[in-house]
This record gives structure tokens, sequence and C-alpha cells, in this order.
């Protein structure tokens, strides 16, 4: 586990079980106040506790004989407090996670994370990188089926073949990385193609396989440029430093003059001057990016000892499942 991801949410399960605590407080106040009966019951379940605690430590009393009577007494609030329209449970200790009681670690003697951490971290390192919380796109779940097999003009291939191509480039270098021989993927396509599926098979299977890897779009790219350039942040750092970044969506960020431009070549840059992947996906045809981003970009995009260029053609998969 990634160690500042389990500081946050070690942070988080402090302030829950600080809630609990309230929760457990304000529980108790309000019998105290509205349930004389109950509260006397309750009491009396404390001093049965701490007195027996003490007389078992001193020779006094078996733990038997405080556990039947706990018992009998459990018995007798719960009653009082279902009679009262309250639950059953309310006077108990209050936790979301009572395998864990609410410490993320759960285990008599050796202390291992409990399920709910285990579960809390997956959500936290999706965000992080950049995949939602939504169902999974993997190379398994990826279904030919529903891609149209009809070739598509002079090339003599079906928009399947196109695809199956690139999943299959694709899920490869993912397996491989980073023993690859090409560093960085271009996917190019119009929309509905897929590639932003493949981008997240492809960070599953990067995360699978214990590598550092993160998601962002174009858009979020520049937000986050923007800011290093006027307000020197500093969250470009991670981008230029992480050792895969998927960068999606290129060409549908908005173009800033001065900024869009030289922020995208100083990050391609730095990147390809430290080795590091980038596997970028855009809309656009090539000619049309390098309108855009100049040939100086381009030329890096699509040099063919560095890069795997990836096209994807055929319709929208989107508006085919809709029909
Ligand atoms: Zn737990």
């Amino acid at each position: 586990m990634r160690e500042d991801l389990l500081n946050e949410l070690m942070a988080e399960y402090e302030a829950q079980r600080a809630r609990n605590e309230r929760e457990e407080a304000a529980r108790r106040e309000k019998i105290r106040r509205e349930c004389p009966d109950i509260e006397k019951k309750a009491s009396e379940r404390e001093e049965l506790i701490f007195g027996t605690i003490h007389r078992i430590l001193d020779g006094e009393a078996k733990a038997e004989d405080l556990t039947a009577k706990m018992e009998k007494l459990n018995g007798e609030i719960g009653q009082m407090l279902l009679e009262a329209g309250l639950p059953e449970d309310y006077l108990a200790p209050v936790y979301r996670c009572p395998k864990c009681r609410d410490t993320g670690y759960a285990g008599e003697l050796i202390k291992e994370p409990c399920e709910c951490l285990k579960n809390a971290y997956q959500v936290k390192i999706r965000e992080k990188i950049g995949l939602g919380v939504a169902q999974k796109q993997t190379f398994e779940s990826f279904d030919v089926d529903c891609i149209p097999n009809e070739i598509i003009g002079k090339s003599g291939l079906t928009q399947r073949d196109f695809s199956l191509h690139a999943r299959n480039e694709c899920e490869n270098w993912a397996n491989l990385y980073p023993n690859v021989q090409k560093r960085d993927i271009l996917l190019s396509g119009g929309s509905g193609l897929g590639k932003t599926f493949l981008m997240n098979a492809m960070t599953e299977r990067l995360i699978e396989r214990g590598i550092n890897v993160l998601m962002v779009s174009a858009y979020t790219f520049l937000q986050t440029a923007r800011k290093s350039y006027f307000d020197a942040e500093n969250g470009i750092k991670e981008l230029l430093e992480v050792p895969v970044l998927m960068l999606d969506d290129l060409g549908s960020e908005p173009l800033m003059q001065n900024i869009t431009v030289e922020q995208l070549f100083h990050l391609i840059n730095e990147r390809q001057a430290r080795g590091l992947s980038t596997i970028i996906s855009t809309n656009l045809p090539i000619p049309n990016l390098q309108d855009r981003y100049t040939e100086r970009i381009v030329s890096r995009l699509t040099d063919k000892n560095n890069c795997i260029v990836l096209t994807l053609e055929g319709q929208d998969l989107r508006k085919i499942v809709r029909k």
C-alpha cells in the first residue's frame, strides 16, 4: 500500500472513531434525560464491569460470574430499550465496522489490514490514479462481439480488426512494461471507438502489476499546468515524474496561447528526457494534431522508434449500442 494514501486513511479512521465516541455519548445522554429506568440499569452494568474486574484481579471473583451477570443485564437493558421504541443495541459500542472496530486492523494476536481498510484503499487509489469508481474496464471485459465486422473503405480491414489490433498491442505493452521496446503509445481515432476503454484497461493491468501510473484528462493536465505556471503550484511535478502517465482526450482542452502548446511540449520533453512512458489518446487525426500543436510536438508523439501509433477506425460504439 502507498504510504501517503495509508496515512490519509488512518486519519479518516481516527475521525470515524471520534464520531463514534460522540455518538455513544449523545445516546447515553438521551437515556440519562429521558429514560431513568434504563439509566439505572446501564449504571448498574457499568459498576458490575468495573467492580468485578477489580475483584477478579484481587482473586475474589471468577470471570464466569461476570459473564453470566452481564448476559442477564444486557438482556434486560435490550428489552427495556425495545419497549422505549429504541433499537436493542442502542447503548452498545458504535462501530461502522464491527470486525476491526474502526481501527482498520483486525485479528486476535496478529493484526492484519481489515477488509474494510482494503476496500477503502482500493477506492482511494482508484480516485488518485484517475479511475472512476464506476464499473471496471479491463482487457477481460473488452467485448469484440459488439464491434462491427464489415470492411471499412479501402483498408480491407473491419472496425473489429482495428480494435483487436489496438487491444492486443495495448495489453501486450501493459504486460511487458517496463521491458517494452517502445516507451510511448499514441491512440488516435474518432470518439466512441474505445480509446478511453483501452487506457482504463492498461491502467488496471499496471496497477495489478504494482506499477505506479496516473491517468488525467488533457483538460485536467492543462489546469494543473496553468496553476504551476501562474501560481507556482507544484501539482505538475507528479505528472512529470510518474513512471506511466495516461493523458486522455488530447485536443479537447482549450487552446490557450503560449500556454497549452508550451506546457504540452514541456511535459513530453521532460518525460522523454527522463525515459518515462506517456500514453496519449486523441480524437484528432494526425494532420490536425500537427496544426494544433506544431510539428515539433507531433514528431515526438509519432516517432516510430519510441512510439507505438495505433489508429482506431469505424463508428461510435456508444451509438451502435443505443440503436
Ligand atoms: Zn474493518
